[in-house]
């Protein structure tokens, strides 16, 4: 099956250019299930017994992040205990356009065997691909190409069901719009930290859960997260300066004050050093210059 679209174009030099986009639709992409026994796969990555300990699934599973989980939560799918998840071709397109280091790790943990990460190219297989509507966004239109693959997914392995337990798939996303969308389409899903929570057998997990928590900043979290840290960076480079700064200043008043003393009274610099010292050590005095309050040049604080 194929699916075109023309549109023409203006070019700079003044002239029009007429763009053809095919995209072809394939009724040979399988499910990677090691429980079907409908596609014609050779090799399959999920297991059938998907089994982790949860307190909200008691049944196996196959996990479906959405892309922002994937880019803010790469540091817990990269665990060695979460396994047997469906990667859609719309995420990976996304991840590839967002971030580079992310999607790097999420296509190394794609080609480790023990993983059992699963590519479903959802975007050219002839039941779950879908047209962007008129006035819809991009971010929308994807989020609804998820959340048909997850259906495809959920209605495929039902068929399956009497052979494993009541295997299903699990949408994770963080963002509430998209959650409660799929919610009313009778699909599961979670928020991301709402999973990891309810893995029994490993707590470890929550401690590795990216900061970013809230809903309506999880689409910009990542800029947030940046600009935080860049005050930060900020803060602390004034906060150097500042301290380089002042001692700088209390070295030149120590250095004044020596070359004012005759050297006949070497004893009385002595004695004022060790007064000094007494004084830093109670921790008491004028915090600009210790010096100072002992020679009575300064009022203190
Ligand atoms: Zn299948």
């Amino acid at each position: 099956m194929l699916k075109s679209k023309t549109f023409v174009k203006k070019t700079r030099s003044g002239g029009v250019m007429k763009i053809v986009r095919e995209h072809y639709l394939r009724d040979d992409i399988w499910c990677g299930s090691e429980a079907c026994t409908e596609c014609k796969q050779e090799s399959t990555e999920l297991l059938k017994d998907a089994c982790i300990e949860s307190n909200l699934c008691s049944f196996p599973h196959y996990l479906v992040p959405d892309t922002n989980v994937v880019l803010h939560q790469i540091d817990v799918l990269e665990d060695p205990v979460i396994r047997n998840v469906i990667i859609l071709q719309t995420v990976l397109q996304e991840v590839r356009h967002r971030s580079a280091p992310v999607y790097k790790r999420l296509k190394d943990i794609i080609h480790e065997k023990e993983k059992h990460f699963y590519t479903f190219t959802n975007e050219h297989h002839r039941d779950t691909f879908i047209e962007r509507e008129p006035g819809e966004t991009a971010n929308d239109r994807n989020d609804r190409a998820i959340r048909v693959a997850a259906k495809w997914y959920s209605q495929h392995l039902k068929k399956f069901e009497a052979d494993t337990d009541g295997l299903c798939v699990v949408l994770l996303t963080n963002d509430q719009g998209n959650k409660q969308k799929a919610e009313e389409s009778g699909l599961l899903v979670y928020r991301f930290e709402e999973y990891i929570k309810s893995l029994i057998a490993n707590p470890e997990l929550v401690d590795r859960l990216a900061l970013s928590n809230n809903d309506k900043n999880e689409i910009t979290s990542s800029k947030v997260l940046t600009k935080t840290r860049r005050e930060l960076q900020r803060k602390r480079r004034r906060k150097r300066r500042r301290r380089n700064r002042e001692d700088e200043r209390r070295s030149k008043h120590r250095h004044t004050e020596e070359e004012q003393v005759h050297p006949e009274n070497q004893d009385q610099v002595q004695d004022r050093d060790q007064e000094q010292q007494q004084v830093r050590g109670r921790s008491s005095g004028c915090r600009c210059c210790f010096s100072a309050v002992v020679a009575g040049m300064c009022g203190g604080w």
